[in-house]
């Protein structure tokens, strides 16, 4: 799967972090980005949930 941020759309307020940790991550900047290159599908769960849970609909998921 692929997933990545819609930097313009993050407002940094760090759910998608608290929710999995292993994938986004605030950088310096104060928006979240995608840390992990090769996302195992154990953490598909996880990954759906940061999606379903972000305020502003800045993270996109897709399925490779
Ligand atoms: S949940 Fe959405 S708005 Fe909040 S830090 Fe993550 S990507 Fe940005």
């Amino acid at each position: 799967m692929k997933v990545e941020i819609i930097k313009e759309n993050c407002i940094g307020c760090g759910q998608c972090e608290a929710t999995c940790n292993e994938v986004f991550k605030i950088n310096d900047d104060g928006v979240a980005t995608v840390i992990k290159e090769n996302i195992k599908e154990e953490l598909k769960d996880d990954i759906i949930e940061a999606a379903d849970g972000c305020p502003t609909s800045a993270i996109n998921v897709e399925n490779a």
